[in-house]
C-alpha cells in the first residue's frame, strides 16, 4: 500500500510576512515580532489565545506555537513576544530571519480568554514571555473601556523575570497604570536583583513573581522571606484590596511550569486553589 503524501500544513494557514522585529532593551534573544497577512485581515481571535506560526527552513516546514500579544481590535497585523531559549531550533530561525520573510499564521485557539475566565478582580500572572497573552488582554480591555463597555473593577499584571532588562512592555504597563482607564496595577518582579547595582527599588519588586503574589495574598512564601520585597511605590493594602479573598477574584498564571507549580503548591488547601487558572507552555 502506498503511503499518502503528508499534507502541507500551510494549506490551511494565512500567508503572511515578517513585518517587524524589535529587540527588547537591546536583548538579542528577546523580541516583539509583527506578522502581517499578505492580503486582508489577520485570522479572528479572542484576546489571550495562541496560534502557530509556520515557515520554511532548509526545504522543510517548521511550526511553533506563540501567544498573541496584540488585541483582536488590531486586524492588520499580529504581535508576538518571543524569547529565543536556544533549547530547540525552531524559534531561533525566527530570530535569524530578515524582514519580509514569508510566514504562515494558523487559526488561533486556546481557552485562556475572558469569555472563559472573568471576574471583577483579575490578577494576570506571567513569567518571561508568559506575559504575552496579558498584553493582548489588557489592550483589549483598554478598547472596551474606550467603547464604554464592561471592564473588571481591578486588573493587575504580575510579570516575573530574572533581570530588569527582560521587563518587556514595561513602559506600556507603566503608562496604563498612570492613565488608568480602569483600576490597573503593574507588578514587575525581578528575581536576580542582587546582580544589578542600579536596581530600581522604587518601581520594581524584588523576588520571584509567585513569591510576591503569595506575600500579597498572605500565603506562605517558600524562599527566604527577607529577599522578597515590594517596590517602594507599592501600597500593599491597596494591592491586597485589588484582589479580595472572595469569589470575585480570579488569578490567571501563564508560562514557566516551575513558576505555576510553585504557586499552585502554596495555594493548595487555601481558598485560592479554586480561583486560579493555568496555561503551561512546556
Ligand atoms: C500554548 C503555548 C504558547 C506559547 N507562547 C509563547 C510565546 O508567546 N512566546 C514564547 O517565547 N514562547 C511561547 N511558547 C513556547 C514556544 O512554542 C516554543 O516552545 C519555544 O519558543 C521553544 O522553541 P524552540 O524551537 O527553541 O524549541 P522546541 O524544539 O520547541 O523545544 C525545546 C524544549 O524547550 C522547552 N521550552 C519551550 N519554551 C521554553 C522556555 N521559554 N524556557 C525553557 N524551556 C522551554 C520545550 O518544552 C522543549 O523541551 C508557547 C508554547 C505554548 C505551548
Amino acid at each position: 500500500m502506498n503511503a499518502r503524501p503528508r499534507r502541507d500544513p500551510r494549506e490551511k494557514m494565512t500567508p503572511a510576512r515578517l513585518a517587524g522585529k524589535e529587540l527588547v532593551q537591546g536583548n538579542e534573544a528577546l523580541a516583539v515580532f509583527t506578522v502581517q497577512p499578505l492580503e486582508g485581515e489577520v485570522p479572528a481571535f479572542e484576546a489571550g489565545q495562541f496560534t502557530r506560526l509556520a515557515w520554511e527552513w532548509e526545504g522543510e516546514v517548521e511550526q511553533r506555537t506563540y501567544s498573541i500579544a496584540s488585541a483582536p481590535e488590531q486586524t492588520d497585523a499580529m504581535e508576538f513576544y518571543i524569547v529565543d531559549t536556544r533549547l530547540g531550533l525552531g524559534t531561533s530561525h525566527l530570530f535569524s530571519f530578515p524582514l519580509e520573510t514569508p510566514l504562515w499564521i494558523a487559526k488561533p485557539v486556546g481557552k485562556f480568554t475572558f469569555s472563559k475566565h472573568w471576574a471583577p478582580h483579575l490578577a494576570l500572572v506571567g513569567s518571561g514571555t508568559g506575559v504575552a497573552p496579558y498584553v493582548g488582554m489588557v489592550r483589549h480591555l483598554v478598547d472596551e473601556a474606550k467603547a464604554g463597555r464592561r471592564t473588571p473593577q481591578a486588573v493587575s499584571v504580575w510579570h516575573g523575570v530574572r533581570s530588569s532588562i527582560e521587563l518587556g512592555y514595561r513602559e506600556e504597563f507603566e503608562a496604563l497604570e498612570r492613565e488608568a482607564p480602569f483600576p490597573f496595577y503593574y507588578m514587575p518582579c525581578v528575581s536576580r536583583h542582587h546582580d544589578e547595582p542600579d536596581f530600581d527599588r522604587e518601581k520594581v519588586n524584588r523576588g520571584r513573581v509567585n513569591e510576591i503574589l503569595a506575600k500579597t495574598l498572605g500565603l506562605a512564601v517558600s524562599d527566604d522571606p527577607r529577599g522578597i520585597e515590594f517596590a517602594e511605590r507599592i501600597d500593599p493594602e491597596a494591592l491586597r484590596a485589588s484582589l479580595p479573598d472572595s469569589e470575585d477574584s480570579l488569578i490567571l498564571l501563564c508560562g514557566n511550569p516551575a513558576m505555576i507549580d510553585a504557586f499552585e503548591g502554596v495555594a493548595d488547601g487555601t481558598s485560592w486553589a479554586d480561583r486560579t487558572v493555568y496555561e503551561r507552555w512546556w
